[in-house]
């Protein structure tokens, strides 16, 4: 295959995006070119995950990861490979994830000789379904017994092909928050016999934000955001009931841990204060994302690397505040999280932000991506971190 099959093949994708766990048609593309490729190939993992392997000499392996999933978005885009599956929407470049590492794959099964194991591992879920974990789960560290794993994301807000990453935390920790609170239906006019859900959970909202402000050491990153306030059906009844939504991020494990224990406490007190009852749930819990500095350091020397002519540019990548389910890989391996700019002026979608009914992966980067992974195996192989 060459580049422009690619492509092809990434406008199709594009084209025909799948929920997280739903990525069935994705799948089977990726394990029928993987196995016509010569890759012993496994799927079904975690219900659509694909993980094939390429034997090279040496005990060393490596993993590399592509997410395969689509959110539920509609596109606003009109080029000809828009969407065909209305409210599904490849808004986070997961299509073009798939398409560079299945070109790396390809270039990677020419090779006559490889310098130790490949695995490429095709994820699904990984827009809030931790589908990494669930892979996890059923045996895939297992199964690929490597040294490293490394990831790649599309992101816009760099210029094509630049390379950015950070040792350390480069994504945060996250959890997601369910507070309903029970009071007691009345009279809009006679407040006085019932208990107003809705006043409650006004205060709990600005109590949380002082659990940030004034509870959290000020060097620490934490972001608690309430994204959803459900309550009532019309003017003039106060309800039984108030929900509010949200999730809660941070660089570290323990401020969220922190947050978490004190949001429950002050929900609980405010609704008794004022003669109501609530619950907090919490769910999809996200470790933080931590990049091994050797990693990252084989990540930037890759792009360096005369593979690239010229080099591509490297950053320093600032940690952001947005999770990822690789954190789980990392959590178990070493391994490197790195950012791959997305923005060139032949796509004017490319410099959407991630999420955007806008966004579209940027074609041009597909050769840069593939060459990027195979530079990342050669260097890998040939650092200490594989002796
Ligand atoms: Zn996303
Ligand atoms: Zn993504």
């Amino acid at each position: 295959m060459e580049i422009e099959d690619f492509v092809i093949l990434r406008r199709d994708l594009h084209a025909h995006p799948e929920l997280r766990f739903q990525e069935f048609r994705t799948a089977d593309c990726v394990a029928s070119h993987l196995e016509a490729w010569g890759f012993e190939v496994d799927v079904g993992l975690a219900g659509t995950g694909v993980v094939g392997t390429l034997r090279g000499k040496g005990p060393n392996s490596i993993l590399l990861r592509a997410d395969m999933d689509a959110l539920q978005l509609q596109e606003l885009n009109d080029f000809p490979h828009v969407s065909r599956n209305p409210g599904v929407m490849h808004a986070c470049g997961h299509d073009g994830h798939v398409t560079m590492l299945l070109a790396a794959a390809h270039r990677l099964s020419q090779r006559k000789r490889l310098p130790g194991t490949i695995h490429v591992v095709f994820q699904p879920g990984e827009e809030g379904g931790a589908g990494a974990q669930r892979m996890i789960d059923v045996g895939l560290l297992e199964r690929c017994k490597a040294g490293a794993a490394f990831a790649l994301h599309a992101w816009p807000q760099l210029p094509v092909g630049t390379i950015a990453s950070r040792p350390g935390p480069i994504m945060a920790a996250g959890v997601r928050f369910i507070v309903t609170v029970n009071g007691r239906g009345a009279h809009a006019a006679q407040p006085q016999l019932g208990t107003d859900p809705i006043t409650t959970a006004a205060l709990m909202i600005q109590q949380f934000q002082l659990l940030v402000s004034r509870e959290t050491d000020p060097n620490v990153a934490l972001v608690l955001s309430v994204c959803m306030f459900q309550a009532g059906e019309t003017d003039n009844i106060i309800p039984n009931q108030a929900v509010l939504r949200g999730t809660i991020r941070a660089l570290g494990s323990q401020a969220i841990a922190n947050t978490m224990e004190r949001m429950q406490q002050m929900a609980h007190l405010l609704a008794r204060a004022n003669g109501a009852e609530a619950q907090v749930t919490f769910h999809q819990h996200y470790p933080v994302t931590a990049n091994n500095a050797d990693a990252v350091t084989v990540a930037f020397e890759a792009a360096r690397s005369a593979t690239h002519k010229p080099p591509l540019a490297v950053v320093e990548s600032p940690p952001n505040m947005t999770s990822e389910d690789f954190g789980f890989i990392l959590e178990r391996m070493k391994g490197a999280y790195v950012l791959i700019g997305n923005a060139g002026a032949s796509n004017r979608c490319s410099a959407m932000p991630l999420h955007s009914p806008n966004f579209d992966f940027n074609d041009d980067l597909i050769p840069i991506g593939a060459r990027y992974w195979e530079a990342i195996v050669d260097r890998y192989f040939e650092s200490e971190m594989a002796a």
